[in-house]
């Protein structure tokens, strides 16, 4: 694969939104920044969509007809296929309740409507441009590649990849980003603020809570008493640290 072959390759999107207005924006708008795009009204289509032939990214709306967002974004999660497809959540409700539970299932962002097309622009490019760092092609690996361990936890920052004890667990990008930035400095304690800068600097909306539900999940994957954990301790009012066995 060439190195700059992202240049000359379109990224699809798949857009899945039942309000036929703001579907029509976003296709529109997306297809104006040069992106291929799919479009789906409701959410059991939208799912077979995004298996046969997974997508770049995907912006999913919460309330769909058939199976709603939240179902989308677990399913979509838990399929090999599309566990790492950036996910952008879109909702009109306002609770808090839809943000957190977006983010547990393994969003990756979320606005909420009405937004500025610009500024979901923006994040979609930014979205696509992480995980085009984060994507290694397979040729490229090398047998002295370059892993963080920590007990039974391997990262192999390149084939973004994590295992525990042998066994490969599936992190969203961020819980992925969460646990390099730990790991790379057991012992150090980081700050909610640092986390939140490093890996979700270009949104300006999330806040602090995001971290911690980030956490929360990620405790859930690499820990063996999530409750207790071994690895990741809270620093109370102040943060997270690895903690260097
Ligand atoms: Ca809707």
């Amino acid at each position: 694969m060439e190195k700059n072959s992202c240049d000359y390759k379109k990224h699809k999107i798949l857009v899945v939104e039942d309000e036929e207005d703001i579907l029509r924006l976003l296709v529109f708008n997306l297809e104006k920044e040069g992106y291929k795009v799919v479009s789906s009204s409701n959410g059991a289509e939208a799912l077979g969509i995004a298996i046969d032939t997974p997508p770049d990214l995907v912006i999913l709306d919460i309330m769909l007809p058939e199976i709603d967002g939240l179902e989308v974004c677990r399913r979509l999660r838990s399929n090999a296929l599309t566990v790492n497809v950036p996910i952008l959540m879109l909702s009109a409700r306002k609770e808090e309740f839809d943000k957190v539970l977006g983010l547990e299932l393994g969003a990756d962002d979320y606005m909420e409507k009405p937004f500025s097309v610009r500024e979901l622009v923006a994040r979609v490019r930014a979205m696509l441009r992480r995980q085009e760092q984060s994507r290694q092609p397979a040729a490229e690996l090398s047998v002295d590649e370059q892993i963080l361990k920590a007990g039974p936890i391997i990262i192999y920052p390149e084939r973004h990849r994590v295992t525990v004890n042998g066994e490969t667990r599936n992190l969203t990008h961020k819980e992925f980003l969460l646990l390099e930035l730990l790991m790379s400095n057991p012992g150090r304690v980081l700050t909610r603020e640092l986390l939140l800068d490093k890996v979700w600097g270009y949104e300006v909306e999330v806040d602090t809570r995001t971290v911690d539900v980030h956490i929360r999940y990620l405790r859930q994957k690499i820990e063996s008493d999530p409750a207790n954990p071994n690895f990741i301790e809270t620093v109370r009012g102040v943060g997270y640290r690895f903690r260097d066995h």
